[in-house]
């Protein structure tokens, strides 16, 4: 298996993940990946909620750390990254917001549909009564809509709607095309995530037929396990490589200083 890099891992500062900094950096060495890229999440800006991120005055802290941990563990690539909600409401206030840290790459998600946390257990209730297929469209549209904006370097978990295993009876394929033809417009990368994996869906973000449209778009792609706990950090990541060669991936992307660099598979 190559040295593999896993660039999106939270820190026990959004109050959902645990764990210390230096556990993930050794969990990492432990499972033999020639790095990690801490991204956080960004404080949510539509609403306050100790659950879901930091508040702004800790990200000077947050930024502190990671740095911190990269002098630490000089053998390890340590990336510094965040993860940003992206609502169209607030899209307008972070650019300026983001600009304030030396962030080698920003992960852009979509979290929320129309105010509602879609992919919160704690509002799973939501999904009964709704039509699937409508919040399908949704999704993907604003997923299109955070490639356009112009201010992310990745969107993560690409097809996050699908985490409860609640799947429209609808053929979906346009809405990846029309979304996927926007992000190969936007010159974005995707994330391949072994998240999935740990949750009730139980398959890999984005699944197999979403990603051979991403490849045959020449869209790029970087891989991460969404890790909230050390444990995490490089998760199946066996996995997510076999699923990148069998649709024709032979690298995958990081980021320094916002810049991309490939990393052979
Ligand atoms: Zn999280
Ligand atoms: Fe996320
Ligand atoms: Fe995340
Ligand atoms: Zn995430």
């Amino acid at each position: 298996m190559p040295k593999l890099i896993d660039l999106h891992l939270h820190t026990s500062r959004c109050g959902h993940a645990e764990g210390r900094l230096e556990d993930y950096a050794l969990e990492a060495e432990r499972g033999n990946l020639a790095g990690i890229g801490f991204s956080d999440h960004f404080p949510l800006l539509h609403t306050r909620d100790a659950d879901l991120s930091m508040s702004m005055e800790e990200l000077p802290s947050y930024v502190r750390e990671v740095v911190e941990l990269r002098e630490a563990f000089p053998g390890l690539w340590v990336g510094l990254g965040i993860e940003v909600d992206y609502l169209p409401e607030t899209a307008g206030r972070l650019e300026d917001l983001l600009n304030l840290f030396p962030f080698d790459y920003i992960i852009g998600s979509v979290h929320f549909i129309d105010g509602w946390g879609f992919d919160d257990p704690r509002y799973v209730s939501e999904y009964s009564g709704r039509d699937l297929f409508t919040l399908w469209e949704r999704y993907f549209e604003l997923l299109g809509d955070a490639a356009e904006s112009g201010l992310f370097d990745l969107l993560a978990h690409p097809d996050l709607i699908k985490k409860f295993g609640f799947r429209p009876r609808e053929d979906v394929t346009h809405l990846y095309e029309n979304c996927l033809d926007r992000v190969a417009a936007a010159g974005i990368a995707l994330e391949v995530s072994t998240a999935g994996l740990r949750k009730p869906v139980g398959e890999i973000y984005p699944s197999e037929d979403f990603l051979r449209m991403c490849r045959e778009r020449d869209i790029e792609v970087t891989l991460g396990s969404d890790a909230h706990r050390p444990e995490e950090v490089g998760y199946r990541f066996g996995e997510a490589l076999a699923l990148l060669r069998k649709v024709g991936y032979q690298e995958v992307v990081v980021f320094e200083s916002r810049e991309r660099f490939p990393l052979s598979l």
